[in-house]
């Protein structure tokens, strides 16, 4: 049968997600609740008790959701100060990402993507017969935006920008640099997963462009990461069509539950942020001050880290023997880093006294 499948899909290589906790929990000995996660840039602190009893409380999961998400487009449009119509929600950010690619690439289409950054554009651009042209970034992994205007021709239909960045944590190019971009004829999406830490966006400036878009998440500033829902400010335009062409009941009941919960309980929801962003400033002190992992500049919840002492995919290896789990990757400009995820006080401690630990036996 394989010979049905269209044949570029055979060759894909495919994303590598994260290990789901009750695995990693069996994989190396340590019970559920003992395992320091810090490799998903996931919130620890969950989303506070009134979104739980939000979800508790909700009697209709047994009638289908509204596929027009129009309750929560409207909390949005509160939210972001952005019209209701602007928005489109998704099973993720990562379906938006998905769907973006399936309405304007052709076969052979262009995608330019700035590596080191998220992969899920590369994967999900060749899936979707893509050809992915990539302009690296320097060794500050700042964006090079003279090679992106150079590289795009009339086949170039997308520019993805994870702004901040993952896994590096800066924000490149400037908000000036993007908006210039716009100006080249493809669509520009600029994925601000992790505004709520960084306060940075280009939102308002979407409703002046037609080919600009910005990509969001309730993953990680809300701690909704498992129940998956992400939603994008798109030109008027590429909303419609985002509607008519969606999966119809792409996200779930609960999970607009939990969406709606959380834009009604904002300030226990950037209470949690804040402990995020005040424990990242003290992880990266004391990461300096132990010299084995050397911290980059981060605006988002997650530190990129030098490893000074040791090989870093070893190391990561050692941490998780110990229930303690980090994300190295195996990409050019990342093979001597690690990506740590900002957890609570007592995981910072953890991760400490564990490194402390493996680099002493080695
Ligand atoms: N964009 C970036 C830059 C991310 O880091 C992530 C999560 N790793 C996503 C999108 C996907 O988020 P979601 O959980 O909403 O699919």
């Amino acid at each position: 049968m394989e010979k049905l499948i269209r044949k570029h899909l055979l060759r894909i290589q495919p994303y590598k997600p994260i290990v789901p906790l009750e695995v990693l929990a069996e994989q190396v000995g340590v019970p559920v609740e003992k395992l320091i996660k810090l490799d998903g840039n996931e919130n620890p602190y969950g989303s506070p008790p009134q979104v739980k009893q939000a979800l508790a409380e909700y009697n209709f999961y047994h009638i289908y959701p509204d596929p027009f998400h129009q309750e929560l487009r409207r909390k949005l449009e509160e939210y972001t100060g952005i019209p209701a119509e602007h928005i489109a929600l998704g099973n993720g950010s990562d379906e938006l990402i998905m769907l973006l690619l399936f309405l304007f690439l052709d076969p052979g289409d262009k995608v330019v993507n700035c590596p080191p950054s998220f992969i899920v554009y590369d994967t999900f651009a060749r899936i979707c017969g893509g050809r992915v042209i990539e302009v690296p970034r320097n060794s500050n992994y700042e964006v090079d935006v003279e090679a992106i205007k150079s590289a795009i021709d009339d086949r170039t239909k997308i520019i993805f920008l994870a702004w901040p960045n993952n896994p590096t944590g800066n924000a490149s190019p400037s908000a000036e640099d993007i908006l210039n971009l716009t100006e080249y004829g493809p669509l520009v999406v600029v994925d601000e997963a992790y505004y709520e830490f960084s306060g940075l966006t280009v939102a308002p400036y979407v409703l002046q462009h037609s080919n600009l878009c910005v990509l969001r998440t309730f993953s990680k500033w809300a701690g909704l990461a498992g129940l998956r829902v992400g939603y994008g400010i798109f030109p008027e335009w590429l909303a419609r069509l985002i509607y008519q062409t969606k999966v119809p009941y792409n996200v779930n009941v609960a999970a607009q539950v939990a969406a709606k919960a959380v834009l009604e309980n904002l300030p226990p929801v950037r209470e949690r942020v804040g402990l995020i962003l005040q424990e990242r400033e003290r992880l990266k002190t004391l990461l300096k001050q132990q010299g084995i992992l050397d911290p980059l500049p981060s605006q988002a919840n997650f530190l990129l880290c030098r490893v000074l002492r040791g090989e870093a995919a070893r190391l990561r290896d050692e941490l998780a023997r110990k229930g303690i789990f980090i994300r190295h990757f195996d990409a050019p400009g990342l093979q001597d880093k690690l990506r740590v995820t900002v957890g609570k006080p007592e995981h910072t401690a953890a991760l400490l006294q564990a490194l402390d630990e493996v680099t002493q036996r080695s």
